[in-house]
């Protein structure tokens, strides 16, 4: 299985540059979780077929370029981009984002040849499939409903949090897999900003290493994303700190394959 973090930042000579302030994760060139820069971070032949995308929940970094995606897409399209998603999220995003002053209700639209934008609405604790892959998603603890994840192509296993602080079920859910390839974890704020990350619903360092004392999982990959970009060295330096032998920072642009 290859997962790839789109880049969505860029620096001074144009080039993407290792600071995360968007999310989306493409998972073996087809299916994309999230879609903070779906619309900017995909080459032109992934844009060609990439037409399922699962919301972890509504917040901007997520869904960011999500409506420019569509939009692009829009005279092309020969079946939907079907945006998987809890019914709660979906009814966020439409209410909110697809609603005809922030953006066209493209969910209402058809190009003539097809309509242009699906919601396909997922439920928690039950296994659904997109394309290749079968997933099973759990709420976890963040400030808006979120889900955090566990998907297969049959061979490989890998589990994804999304935004969350400490939580239950995502960790049960995990501990049942027979096997664990690798963790995509978020540790956004440092430690020194405990308490702001405990209110908003994410993890520091600190409270990370704690948090994965519950992982029953050995010898698989755990890599931290959802780094706020202005502590991003610091949090590279704390992570470090936990002295978890297979935990690194995942790098947007680079392909991971298990
Ligand atoms: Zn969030
Ligand atoms: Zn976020």
């Amino acid at each position: 299985m290859k997962i790839k973090l789109l880049p969505s930042t860029i620096d001074a000579n144009g080039q993407a540059s290792p600071e995360q302030r968007l999310s989306c994760f493409l998972i073996d060139g087809l299916v994309a979780i999230d879609a903070g820069s779906i619309a900017i971070g995909l080459t032109d032949a992934e844009r060609g077929v990439v037409r399922d995308v699962i919301i972890t929940h509504p917040h901007m970094d997520h869904i960011a370029t999500l409506p420019i995606f569509v939009d692009d897409l829009f005279g092309f399209l020969n079946e939907p981009v079907r945006i998987h998603a809890t019914e709660e999220v979906c009814e966020m995003v439409a209410r909110d984002v697809f609603n005809g002053t922030v953006y066209p209700p493209f969910q209402n639209f058809n190009n003539g040849r097809t309509r242009v934008m699906d919601f396909a609405p997922f439920r928690v604790g039950e296994e659904f499939t997109v394309k290749h892959l079968r997933f099973t998603a759990v709420n976890v603890h963040h400030i808006v409903p979120t889900v955090g994840m566990v998907f297969t192509d049959g061979e490989r296993t890998v589990a994804l949090s999304s935004d969350t602080s400490s939580t239950e079920e995502f960790w049960e859910l995990v501990n049942r897999e027979r096997r664990l390839d690798a963790l995509l974890i978020e540790a956004s704020f440092p430690n020194f900003l405990g308490k702001l990350a405990d209110t908003s619903g994410h993890f520091t360092p600190e409270s990370l290493g704690l948090e994965l004392r519950k992982l029953a999982h050995k010898d698989l990959d755990i890599l931290a994303m959802h780094l706020k970009p202005s502590f991003r060295q610091q949090l590279i330096d704390e992570l470090a700190a936990l002295g978890l032998p297979r935990l690194s920072v995942m790098e947007p642009g680079r392909e991971y394959s298990w």
